[in-house]
């Protein structure tokens, strides 16, 4: 058991900064992560949102594809928001040509989902695991998960599609909550570093 786990912020492209802000109000020591000496350093990573084929893109251009997938299958705790959900997924239903993901989680996703309907939204969402109500799910051009393997667990569901789930130290959620100023996700995902290293 670690007090003060330092967890990384996957530091490519996205939303960086409002993870590295959520994670230190939940009482982690937070840092952006680049490259893979960076990587070693952490004992757990959040992949934020933005744009998961510019991710998969720029992962390969730092040298992190191969040392994050080592680094994910060994069991450090990872937490992946909206494109960060689809790093985690071991297959994409919709990818664009030349497109990886890090795997983790034994599901596949549809990307931009959401997006198609409704842009932008916002909704409660109930997420087990979360107490005191729902959290504020921020969805953008949102990826639903079309279906799970048997070890995966359903945390969350919206209008009918799952939107978070967990295999072992892999947690994922299609929403943002980083941008909302609520942090009981970031410190669900704080213990679970916290119980793994
Ligand atoms: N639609 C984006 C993708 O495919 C994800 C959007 C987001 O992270 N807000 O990567």
């Amino acid at each position: 058991m670690n007090p003060s786990p330092v967890i990384g912020v996957l530091a490519l492209q996205g939303d960086v900064r409002e993870h590295l802000i959520a994670l230190a109000a939940a009482d982690a020591v937070a840092r952006p992560v680049r490259r893979p000496e960076e990587l070693a350093e952490v004992d757990g990573l959040v992949i934020p949102g933005g744009e998961s084929t510019t991710i998969s893109k720029l992962a390969e251009l730092f040298g992190l594809m191969e040392p994050l997938r080592e680094r994910i299958a060994a069991g450090m705790p990872v937490y992946g928001t909206c494109a960060g959900l689809i790093m985690l997924a071991d297959k994409i239903l919709d990818p664009r040509s030349g497109q990886e993901t890090f795997g983790g989680i034994d599901m596949i996703v549809r990307r931009n989902a959401f997006g198609r309907q409704n842009e932008s939204f916002e909704a409660g969402v109930a997420v087990t695991g979360i107490e005191d109500g729902p959290v504020e799910g921020v969805f953008i051009r949102a990826p639903w998960v079309e279906s799970v393997g048997a070890q995966v667990e359903v945390l969350a569901e919206h209008g009918g599609h799952i939107v978070a789930v967990r295999q072992g130290n892999a947690l994922a959620t299609s929403f943002h909550p980083e941008l909302t100023g609520d942090h009981r996700i970031h410190g669900l995902f704080v213990d679970m570093v916290r119980a793994a290293s």
